[in-house]
């Protein structure tokens, strides 16, 4: 391949650096707009590869500059190894891709050996992933609830709909199993809207119980946001299940703010517009940019179970929920804590003016039937 005919910069400056890598007579081949496939004949351990990679890595983070101009640029490597002939270049070709993949998904910058394990674990996404999408269909989906209560008044202010797969063999299957296969495959838009419905339906069905000021509150994956057409969808079913939007709150993550794109602003502003509360999740443990809390429209942060996990005697978690709760007050943002499961957590917390809390001393996520049953009578 000749390097000075690529007219992407990038790219020419990548294979120029990876040629500098390799032995004399390895072969380099551009095998997409900006992949590359190296073969690398005679090797006698496998640790060479991993010293080639490594060195790879290492050559394309240095920076490039063209015409004045810094470019940088990642990589991520999958390895395959096969003895003898190649019988077939196919095979090999998606071993190192599935490896790839691997690599990608563990964090761009990295290189990922394939190994029979990984193929397993590849195979068995494929079958979730499939299982999943039968799930949908199949009406095998349901929401637990947690309750939260106000620290003020002690009372159940409202509940996170928590969701749940109920699996032919696996049984009872939780969203830390699917739900990040179910963002990879993009079948996290429907099961989003699904949740999103459903929840709505169950929190009429509590004020026809005559619960009426409860909220629910729904997570949202960054990935609903990327989609697009989220803020149509939330009103949408908004409409249909006549909630008031007042007793909804979202839960994003960090880390869509920390794309600070415009689409996720214009999208939360028109969440905002329509009366839902948005609260951000899993708080303090993404990048905590401050900066973020000025610029999107919160309306809370729920402290991270993690930092609530070693209350009180942890001085370092200790100080970052002093610190979290004051910087919402100041902020005039609402707080709540999650993950309470003692008394000794719970009195740090209403200590300091935490607003809420929600945890397995209170109750764990339940059913809707349980959920109801164990609300104190109206
Ligand atoms: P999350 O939104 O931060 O939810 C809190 C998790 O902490 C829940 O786990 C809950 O069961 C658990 N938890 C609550 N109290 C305690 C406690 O006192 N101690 C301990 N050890 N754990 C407690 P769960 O239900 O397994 O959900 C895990 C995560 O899955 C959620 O974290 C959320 O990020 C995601 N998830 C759940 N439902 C949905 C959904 O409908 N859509 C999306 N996109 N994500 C969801
Ligand atoms: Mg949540
Ligand atoms: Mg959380």
């Amino acid at each position: 391949l000749d390097a000075g005919a690529c007219p992407d910069d990038r790219v020419r400056h990548g294979l120029h650096r990876l040629s500098a890598c390799v032995r004399k007579g390895d072969t380099i081949a551009r095998t997409g707009s900006d992949e590359f496939a190296i073969l690398l004949e005679n090797l006698h351990d496998q640790r060479e590869v991993e010293r080639l990679c490594q060195k790879i890595l290492s050559g394309l983070s240095e920076p490039i500059f063209v015409r004045g101009e810094e470019i940088s640029v990642t990589a991520s490597i999958g390895v395959s190894f096969c003895s003898g002939d190649v019988a077939d270049v196919a095979e090999l070709l998606r071993k190192a891709d599935n490896a790839l993949n691997r690599a990608k998904k563990d964090g761009r910058g990295r290189f990922c050996v394939f190994t029979d394990a990984l193929q397993a674990a590849s195979d068995e996404n494929l079958h979730m992933e499939s299982a999943l999408r039968r799930a949908i269909v199949e009406d095998a989906l349901f929401l637990c609830y947690q309750p939260k209560l106000c620290l003020q008044t002690g009372q159940v202010v409202g509940a996170e709909a928590l969701l749940r797969w109920r699996h032919p063999r696996l049984g009872v299957v939780m969203p830390s199993r699917f739900v990040p296969l179910a963002e990879e495959c993009g079948l996290i838009v429907p099961i989003g809207e699904w949740v999103l419905r459903r929840a709505c339906q169950d929190l009429r069905r509590w004020q026809q119980l005559g619960f009426d000021d409860l909220t629910v509150a729904v997570n949202l994956s960054t990935q609903q946001f990327r989609h697009g057409g989220l803020g149509a969808m939330v009103e949408r079913v908004l409409e249909e299940t006549e909630t008031d939007p007042n007793q909804l709150v979202l839960e994003i993550t960090e880390s869509l703010l920390l794309e600070d794109d415009d689409n996720s602003r214009s999208q939360l502003d028109a969440l905002k517009a329509m009366g839902v509360a948005v609260y951000l999740d899993d708080f303090g443990t993404g990048y905590s940019s401050l900066s973020y809390l000025k610029r999107f429209p919160i309306d809370g942060l729920k402290i991270d179970r993690s930092f609530v996990n070693d209350l009180p005697g942890n001085p370092d978690e200790e100080a970052i929920t002093r610190a979290i709760i004051a910087l919402g007050r100041a902020l005039r943002l609402g707080v709540i804590a999650e993950g309470v499961e003692n008394r000794a957590q719970l009195d740090l917390l209403m200590r300091e003016g935490c607003d809420a809390v929600q945890g397995f001393l209170f109750s764990k996520p339940l059913p809707f039937d349980e959920f109801v049953a164990a609300l104190p009578a109206g």
